[in-house]
């Protein structure tokens, strides 16, 4: 599909070693030949694709010394031509040269318009293009790694796997309403069930990947709980390195829960500082605790803290225990430079705030408990419409499942099909234009 040419600048706004220029279309060389002079004899329109040639671009007031690429549709991002100018990384040079497109002809991409044609040139399915929104946007090396897997089509194979599947059966569906035999029928109900059945499992197996994913896009939440003045906030701070939380030694100081971001192995983890959980008559400190037990409720992972200087386990402890212990939980026993020699059953770590003992064990604890083992290259549902997809998808085969026993060939193929379609969104044959646009949103201009 040949379309007018976009263009947009491709590189973030700022002072920088180098811009660039993107134009896509059906004749951006045409464009590039009437702003751009090669070094040398060369033509713009003899330029071969994928190489870098030198010369002077035109910024319409101004000229700047640059480069200029050529991509050649299909083979290229968008599926169409492209050419692409680098230029010096100035804001007003790199304005200027888009201008000077525009002046051409060219008209200023939306966001996200290049992904968007290369998706509608069938370069990329959708769930590729939001892999490459997820790198983008990505706060984590593990995000970026998800979202590249999904980039790379990893998941749209196997789902169109499914898909395909699912259109076997259908048209197996077709065939015997079109040419019905009664006790061939039976027989092929019998079997469709069980191809059904294998499905589903398919299909859960990937939206298992999902609790991991969720964690790899948003961070596995950490609450750190336990009695006033054990040392959360100072761990917190410890961990984060800068000082986020407020410490005081007077008890029951930490009022609000306090946010901090760490990254451990290329994983974002967010930290939560609960305000001492305990009886007390002070009104804001029960707001605080109510956040807090809300916290520890929604956290992945409790960080349980004790304060060993005061020589073990109290009930006032004990009852903090008890709200955290059906989660993934870490305990910790802080102030050792206080403590030193008195140990506490089921510790799991011995920390100092104060002479940062013990806090890589502790963070070798988050990542453990916080995704227990997992296999480092696999691909996980990172994205809630790619569950929720499937998630469709597999309501719409147990339906067909359930009617197996009670409906004729043909309304099983109606629930069959609703589960191909709910796929379909996933690699984007059956997305809706307000899925699509909603996707392209979440781009930057340029990209
Ligand atoms: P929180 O109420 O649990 O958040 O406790 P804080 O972090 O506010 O700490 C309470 C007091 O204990 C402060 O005076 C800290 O300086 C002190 N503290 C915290 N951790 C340690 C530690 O590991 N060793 C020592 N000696 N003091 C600590």
């Amino acid at each position: 599909m040949m379309e007018e040419n976009i263009a947009a600048i491709a590189t973030p706004a700022g002072k920088g070693g180098v811009a660039i220029i993107r134009i896509s279309g059906k004749s951006p060389l045409a464009l590039a030949e009437k702003m751009f002079t090669p070094v040398g004899r060369v033509k713009v329109t003899d330029f071969e694709p994928y190489r870098m040639y030198p010369g002077r671009i035109d910024g319409g007031t101004f000229e700047d010394y640059g480069l200029c690429v050529y991509f050649k549709g299909p083979q290229s991002y968008t599926g169409e031509d492209i050419v692409e100018f680098q230029c010096h990384g100035g804001e007003s040079i790199a304005r200027g040269i888009l201008k000077q497109t525009f002046r051409l002809g060219a008209k200023p991409a939306g966001k996200g318009e290049f992904t968007k044609r290369a998706f509608l040139n069938g370069k990329l399915s959708l769930a590729s293009c939001e892999g490459v929104a997820d790198m983008i946007n990505g706060e984590s090396e593990a995000e970026v790694k998800a979202g590249y897997l999904l980039y790379s089509e990893k998941l749209t194979n196997k789902v169109r796997g499914l898909q395909d599947e699912l259109k076997t059966l259908l048209a197996g569906i077709d065939v015997s309403v079109d040419y019905p035999e009664e006790d061939i029928e039976e027989q092929h109900i019998a079997e469709l069930k069980v191809s059904l059945e294998e499905l589903v499992a398919k299909i859960e197996q990937i939206t298992a990947t999902y609790a991991v994913g969720k964690k790899i896009k948003s961070g596995v939440t950490v609450a750190i709980c336990g009695k006033p003045n054990t040392g959360k906030s100072s761990l917190l701070n410890r961990l984060l390195g800068y000082d986020k939380a407020i410490v005081s030694n007077v008890a029951g100081t930490t009022r609000d829960a306090v946010e901090g971001v760490l990254e451990i192995e290329g994983q974002r983890f967010n930290l939560y500082d609960t305000a001492g959980v305990r009886e007390s008559g002070d009104f804001i400190e029960n707001i605080g605790i109510e956040r807090a037990e809300n916290i520890i409720r929604s956290a992945d992972v409790a960080v349980f803290v004790v304060d060993m200087a005061q020589g073990g386990m109290d009930e006032e402890d004990k009852r903090v225990l008890e709200m955290v212990q059906d989660k993934p939980l870490i305990t910790v026993v802080n102030k050792v430079d206080l403590s030193e020699g008195i140990a506490l059953d089921g510790a799991d770590v011995y920390t100092s705030a104060l002479t940062g003992e013990g806090m890589e064990k502790l963070k070798q604890l988050l990542y453990q408990r916080g995704f227990g083992a997992r296999t480092e290259d696999a691909a996980f549902l990172i994205e809630q419409r790619h569950f929720d997809a499937l998630e469709r998808a597999k309501a719409s085969l147990q339906k067909a499942i359930h009617a197996c026993a009670v409906e004729p060939l043909d309304l099983i193929g109606i629930d069959v099909k609703e589960g191909w379609d709910a796929l379909g969104e996933i690699t984007g044959e059956t997305a809706t234009e307000a899925i699509i646009t909603e996707i392209f949103e979440k781009f930057c201009v340029g990209k």
